[in-house]
């Protein structure tokens, strides 16, 4: 692990065999749950709200008040969903934490839970990563074994299970509801919202869905109180996070940081963008949020700062490219995995991204014409808000972006038949 500027997460991601419960407990571990014990679910609810949590899957919805929309007087089961499928292009923050840290996760889902008093708890895991499954796995079975979970938890009365479950690798099981779908055991494709999950979720109960990073933020608030996690970050994001750093950037990895950092400062933690060469654009939160450029580097990475520059936190996946790299090659890259991963229901989408790709590869090739780029604005405007779910709209987000920062570069490819990238100097997408 290399340098952290605030340590709560990632604090144990580099001592020997820190994924299993005693080294867990060593640090501390658990006792955030004894004292969830012996409080209200209420009051673990406005702590959660006090502390000012936004959800860390992307859209940053506030995640106490997300637990507050569940209706306690409905008599169906409560169910809480952690939506492990982390899959945005660029976003790895999620699985070294379940497979650093998974108690961390397992200690924040029983915490959880029992605030939206639910028994019956669900983990979602890509299916691609079978090591960080089995990690997820053997960290439930340690804590039943240890009575952190299952019947009468230490005592209090409350029962809890914890069911693992492998999804199949589909983009869009990351979209909270294809991902219901999907547990139960239909093809992955989003619901009409609303209702929205809280009212009627899995098996049409009420439903709490929360990213890992999210719910594996719990035990420290509760640890710490509402009032020490609100103390960093900015007036609206408040708390820290983990930023994934990668592409062009000297040191890649995870670092994590109070909300309201700068890419510049994040630059710096990284030992800089590689020797002799300059940032050209970069990714906020993975390749569905807009492109920005080297004009951006300090701006404050938050959610209203982000949205003000016209793009989004989104995963905080910061994806670092040089002047070496060929921005109409990159997005084209993308597009093609939004159209692989369109699930189909939705004729904007599934329709849509596969002309986006054909518009995009012909400018690329050099075969296209200059009003083509009207074209692919065009197509892009008719998918933009029209699709069934975001992923239609992120599908859009980096070429409507590069096309605004990087218009002359298109067109370049035009004049010049073809990329105008020396081939041996570009390393980029090869
Ligand atoms: P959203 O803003 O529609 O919803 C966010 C959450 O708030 C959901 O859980 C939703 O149920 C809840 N919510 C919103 N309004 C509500 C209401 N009125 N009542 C009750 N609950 C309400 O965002 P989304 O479509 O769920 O997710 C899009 C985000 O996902 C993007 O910001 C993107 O960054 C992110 N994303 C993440 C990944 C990843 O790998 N982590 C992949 C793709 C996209
Ligand atoms: Fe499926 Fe794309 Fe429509 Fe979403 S926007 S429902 S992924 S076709």
């Amino acid at each position: 692990m290399v340098d952290t500027l605030t340590p709560v997460l990632t604090k144990n991601w580099g001592q020997d065999r820190a994924w299993t419960l005693p080294a867990y407990e060593a640090q501390g571990g658990y006792k955030a749950l004894e004292k969830a014990l012996s409080m209200a679910p209420d009051d673990l609810i406005t702590a959660v709200k006090e502390s000012g949590l936004r959800g860390r899957g992307g859209a940053g919805f506030p995640t106490g008040m997300k637990w507050s929309f569940i209706p306690q007087d409905n008599p169906k089961p409560k169910y809480l969903v952690v939506n492990a499928d982390e899959s945005e292009p660029g976003t790895c923050k999620d699985i070294p934490l379940m497979m650093a840290s998974p108690h961390t996760l397992v200690e924040g889902v029983i915490i959880s839970s029992f605030a939206i008093r639910a028994n019956k708890a669900f983990i979602y895991i890509r299916g691609e990563v079978l090591h960080v499954i089995r990690r997820v796995q053997a960290a439930v079975a340690e804590a039943y074994a240890a009575g952190h979970l299952g019947t009468d938890i230490h005592g209090s009365g409350y029962d809890l299970d914890i069911v693992v479950h492998a999804g199949a690798g589909a983009y869009i099981c990351g979209e909270e509801t294809a991902l219901l779908e999907g547990l139960e055991g239909r093809r992955g494709q989003p619901r009409l919202r609303p209702p929205f999950p809280a009212v009627a979720g899995l098996y049409a109960s009420p439903t709490v869905i929360n990213n890992v990073e999210s719910i594996a933020s719990v035990p420290s608030i509760v640890a710490n109180g509402p009032e020490w996690f609100s103390s960093m970050g900015t007036e609206k994001s408040k708390g820290f996070g983990i930023f994934s750093l990668s592409g062009h950037v000297n040191r890649p990895g995870q670092y994590e940081a109070p909300l309201g950092i700068t890419l510049r400062e994040l630059i710096d933690l990284a030992g800089g963008i590689r020797e002799g060469h300059q940032l050209k654009f970069w990714t906020p939160g993975g390749s569905s949020t807009p492109l920005l450029t080297d004009e951006h580097l300090d701006l404050p990475l938050d959610f209203e700062s982000m949205g003000a520059a016209g793009t989004m936190l989104g995963t905080r996946a910061l994806q670092l490219f040089d002047e070496t790299t060929c921005v109409v090659r990159a997005v084209l890259r993308w597009t093609e995995f939004y159209k692989h991963e369109s699930c189909g229901k939705c004729t904007p989408c599934r329709e849509g991204t596969w002309w986006l790709v054909q518009t995009l590869a012909a400018l690329e090739q050099g075969k296209g014409r200059e009003s083509d780029l009207d074209l692919l604005l065009d197509q892009c405007e008719n998918i933009l808000g029209r699709s069934f779910c975001a992923l239609g709209d992120g599908a859009t987000s980096p070429i409507s972006s590069s096309v605004k920062f990087f218009r002359d570069e298109y067109l370049a490819h035009l004049t010049h038949g073809g990329c105008p990238f020396d081939a041996a100097a570009s390393t980029a997408f090869s």
